[in-house]
C-alpha cells in the first residue's frame, strides 16, 4: 500500500481483511499457512506526486490502521520499500525483462491517467507495475492478496519472473523465481459514494477506517442510491445501489435479504437504509476505531515495529539478491 493518505473501506474489503486472515490462517497441522510480509510503498507515491513532506505521517498512520485492523508484526514484518536497497536492484534489472509497449497497454494505468487527469507521465509511473514486481519477487512472494486495479500488475510481475527464469538459471536452483498467484476478495473493488467508479483517496469518494459513526452517518447519507427511486415508497433495484452494494457486505445475509425485499417493494426508503447501513459499517469498524486510539498513542512503537521489520525483510531480500546475481553471473 502506498501511504498517500488516510486509509479507507476500499483498502479494507479489497486488500488489508484479505492480509489477515492470510497471516492467520493455518494448515491442519496448526502451522501457519503463509508467510506474510506487508510493505509501505513510499518509493511508489512518488509516481503520482512528488511531494514528499507527509510521507513519513502518512506512513505512520497507515502502519496504525494496519496494527488496528490486525495485522502482528510478530508474525508479519512491516516494512518500508525505501529502507530496504534491494528493491530498487532488483527494480532494475526487471525493468530490463519486460517491453515499454506492454507497459503501456496496462489498464490499471489507463484508468489512473484517466482519473486523474494527467496530461503526461513520467518514466517512473510507467514502471509502476515493475518496482512492484521487485516488492514481490524479493520474497519470493506466491500469493498476493490485492484489489481488482491490481491484477494487471500481477500478471507483469507473472510475466517477468517467467522471463527471468528463461533467461538466467541458477547453478543450484534453476528457477529463482516463482510466478505469484494474485487472491482477490469478494469485494475486491468498492464503490465510492458517488457510485461512479471505485472508493479511491484521489477521488475523494471515501470512508474513512478512521472516521467517527456520525461521520459514517454524514457520508453514506450523501451516497448515490437508485436515481430512479425519488420517493420514498418508490420501488428501487438494490443491485444499481451503491449503498445495497455497502449493506452486501457490512450487514448480515439475513438483513441484506431483507433489505433487498423492502426496497424492491417500496416499503423501504433510502434515508431508512442509508441508517441501518451506516450503522452496520460502524459496528464492524468500532473495534477497529478503538484499537486504532491506542496505537495512535504510541507513535514510538510503531517506528520500532517498523525498524524490526526492515531488518527482517533486509536480510530476505539480501538473500534473493544473492540467487538473482549469482544467477546472472554478475559481481
Ligand atoms: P493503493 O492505495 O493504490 O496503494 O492501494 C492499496 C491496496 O488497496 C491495493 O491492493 C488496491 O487494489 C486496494 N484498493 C484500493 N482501493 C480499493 C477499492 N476501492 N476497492 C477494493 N480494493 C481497493
Amino acid at each position: 500500500m502506498r501511504p498517500t493518505g488516510k486509509l479507507h473501506l476500499g483498502h479494507y474489503t479489497g486488500a488489508l481483511e484479505n492480509w489477515v486472515a492470510r497471516q492467520n490462517e493455518l494448515n491442519a497441522d496448526g502451522s501457519r499457512a503463509f508467510d506474510t510480509y506487508f510493505l509501505i510503498a513510499d518509493y511508489h507515491s512518488l509516481t503520482t506526486s512528488l511531494e514528499t513532506t507527509d510521507i513519513f505521517d502518512f506512513t505512520i498512520d497507515m502502519v496504525t490502521d494496519w496494527l488496528a485492523a490486525g495485522v502482528d508484526p510478530e508474525k508479519s514484518p512491516v516494512f518500508r520499500q525505501s529502507q530496504i536497497k534491494q528493491h530498487t536492484e532488483l527494480f532494475l534489472i526487471c525493468s530490463m525483462l519486460i517491453t515499454a509497449s506492454r507497459l503501456e497497454r496496462n489498464p490499471t494505468l489507463k484508468d489512473q491517467i484517466r482519473d486523474l487527469n494527467m496530461e503526461a507521465i513520467s518514466y517512473g509511473h510507467l514502471g509502476y507495475p515493475v518496482l512492484q514486481a521487485a516488492d514481490i519477487l524479493l520474497y519470493k512472494g506466491n500469493i498476493v492478496p490485492v484489489g481488482e486495479d491490481q491484477l494487471p500488475h500481477v500478471e507483469i510481475t507473472r510475466e517477468i519472473a517467467r522471463r527471468f527464469n528463461k533467461q538466467y538459471q541458477h547453478p543450484k536452483l534453476g528457477d529463482v523465481f516463482e510466478e505469484p498467484e494474485p487472491k482477490i476478495t469478494k469485494f475486491s473493488r468498492l464503490a465510492g459514494l458517488d457510485g461512479k467508479t471505485k472508493m479511491s483517496k484521489s477521488l475523494g469518494n471515501t470512508i474513512l477506517l478512521s472516521d467517527q459513526p456520525e461521520e459514517i452517518l454524514q457520508k453514506v447519507r450523501k451516497a448515490v442510491t437508485d436515481t430512479k427511486k425519488i420517493r420514498k415508497n418508490d420501488p428501487g433495484r438494490p443491485e444499481v445501489c451503491t449503498v445495497f452494494s455497502y449493506h452486501c457486505r457490512f450487514s448480515s445475509p439475513d438483513k441484506v435479504e431483507e433489505i433487498a425485499r423492502d426496497c424492491r417493494s417500496g416499503a423501504l426508503g433510502c434515508v431508512d437504509c442509508k441508517k441501518i447501513c451506516s450503522e452496520a459499517i460502524a459496528g464492524e469498524l468500532a473495534p477497529i476505531l478503538e484499537k486504532r486510539s491506542d496505537f495512535a498513542a504510541q507513535p514510538n512503537m510503531v517506528k520500532d515495529i517498523l525498524l524490526n521489520g526492515e531488518e527482517k525483510a533486509r536480510m530476505v531480500a539480501e538473500e534473493t539478491m544473492k540467487e538473482v546475481r549469482e544467477a546472472m553471473q554478475i559481481g
